[in-house]
């Protein structure tokens, strides 16, 4: 619940329980309402019952989240809460199965709004410190599911970009950079231009087979530029930098627009949830851009890119004490490049001196989850007696009665519990079906 001001706030009689939350203007206006509808009942009944019916926008979109919560027959919720989760997550999960080209080596700069519009307090507890912590979980997140990836963190203020975070592969090093709040405090105004040009300098030299993405979240409905921003979006579109903008406050036409040319992802954040919700949908790695019947050419004659990628020395830390080549620094631990022999800090990273990308082969690893996904299983609706009792992952046996006659399929739920493999045809509940494709990343009836 959040703070109440108790200046503004008052006590409900009982008597309309839905007021409580409301304030005395809005008591007045609805007690004026009130009078001037039943004013006009006793010429237009049929009218007034209408007006009745139709209430006002707010008060219609006004909507009870305990509502839609439904005990069971033994009177407890945590069913109810159980499938609420599970529905959530599961929406997430249903995604296409097209075969797509992905980018699993990302290069992504996070434009942080540190403008004075981030002090708003429309989102709880501010955006700022939500912003913060959306953004800590963002990174944790990202890295997991992109552990080739490398990202930085620009802030935007007083018309200025300010680099915070260097591009690293380090989510440790990244997540620094959100650490200390009074470093990031929020002043002045935003300039997108400047801080786009300052991520693109710092994304210029990366090479091709890589992503270079900009990820800004934006409070403000300002920005101040020194010049013209149409020339940096012609800029970002000739150096293939794709923009996605997540905004706290409205549309804006030239960030939507920027996100359209460049092939990112636009959206405004309704709630605290949809925030999320819009940032974590930017997790996943993006679909490469170029068109269907490229792609169908290039497989026909089965052409391929390759790129050289070296898995280095990892030196323990009882190793003499040598000086790394990212930050001269004397250390035992580190990593030898396999091509120059010169000492990096950490991977996956490209080598300093010969710039040979340096990966670890579990990172490597982890990526190729990516490029052949476990196949999204699909909600059994109806039983005909010849399945197998129990979930194939971990043994625990279905429920043989539907729970909740009330749950519509087309929202991916099975009345059952039950979820199907479409290649070995196993069927998992729906915490395995989770696990696998969130954790796992690999159908283990299939094998
Ligand atoms: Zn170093
Ligand atoms: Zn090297
Ligand atoms: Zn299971
Ligand atoms: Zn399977």
């Amino acid at each position: 619940m959040p703070p109440r001001r108790d200046a503004e706030f008052i006590v409900s009689d009982g008597s309309e329980p839905e007021d409580d939350d409301l304030d005395e203007d809005y008591v007045a206006s609805r007690a004026a309402r009130a009078r001037k509808g039943k004013g006009k009942g006793k010429e237009l009944a049929g009218d007034s019952r209408k007006a009745q019916d139709q209430s006002y926008a707010w008060e219609a979109s006004y909507k009870r989240s305990w509502d839609t919560v439904q005990e069971d027959e033994a009177g407890s919720l945590q069913a109810a809460v159980q499938d609420l989760v599970a529905r959530s997550k599961r929406r997430r999960l249903l995604g296409g199965d097209a075969p797509i080209r992905r980018t699993i080596i990302r290069h992504m700069m996070l434009l942080m709004d540190l403008s004075t519009a981030m002090l708003d307090r429309d989102m709880r507890p501010s955006r700022f410190d939500l912003t913060l912590s959306y953004a800590r979980e963002f990174v944790g997140e990202w890295f997991d599911q992109n552990p080739l990836g490398q990202m930085g963190v620009v802030g935007m203020r007083n018309g200025v970009g300010e680099r915070i975070g260097e591009m690293s592969g380090n989510p440790q090093e990244v997540l620094k950079c959100f650490a200390d709040k009074t470093k990031l405090e929020p002043a002045g105004e935003p300039s997108l231009q400047n801080s786009i040009e300052m991520a693109r300098a710092s994304m210029s030299h990366l090479p091709t087979h890589s992503s270079r993405e900009i990820l800004i979240l934006f409070g403000s409905l300002t920005t101040v530029d020194p010049g013209n921003i149409h020339d940096t979006v012609d800029a970002c579109l000739r150096d293939q930098i794709r923009i996605s903008i997540v905004s706290l406050s409205a549309e804006m036409k030239i960030c939507r627009d920027m996100c359209e040319r460049t092939g990112g992802v636009f959206g405004v954040a309704l709630n605290e949830g949809h925030y999320k919700d819009l940032l974590f949908e930017l997790v996943p790695p993006p679909a490469e851009k170029s068109s269907a019947s490229h792609l169908a050419a290039k497989a026909a004659a089965n052409e391929s890119e390759l790129m050289q990628m070296g898995f280095p020395t990892r030196l323990p830390s009882t190793a003499p004490p040598s000086l790394c080549v990212c930050h001269s620094r004397l250390r035992s631990e580190g990593y030898i490049c396999p091509r120059c022999n010169s000492k990096v800090c950490d991977v996956p990273t490209d080598c300093d001196i010969c710039g040979l990308m340096i990966v670890s082969s579990p990172h490597l690893a982890r990526s190729y989850h990516h490029l052949f996904p476990a196949p999204a299983y699909k909600a059994i609706v109806e039983l005909d007696g010849s399945e197998a009792p129990t979930c194939h992952g971990c043994s625990q046996p279905f429920p043989t009665a539907a729970r909740d006659r009330n749950l519509v399929p087309e929202e991916g739920m099975s009345p059952f519990g039950r979820y199907r493999c479409p290649k070995c045809k196993h069927d998992f509940d729906a915490e395995c079906d989770m696990f696998v494709h969130d954790v796992l990343h690999v159908c283990p009836g299939c094998g």
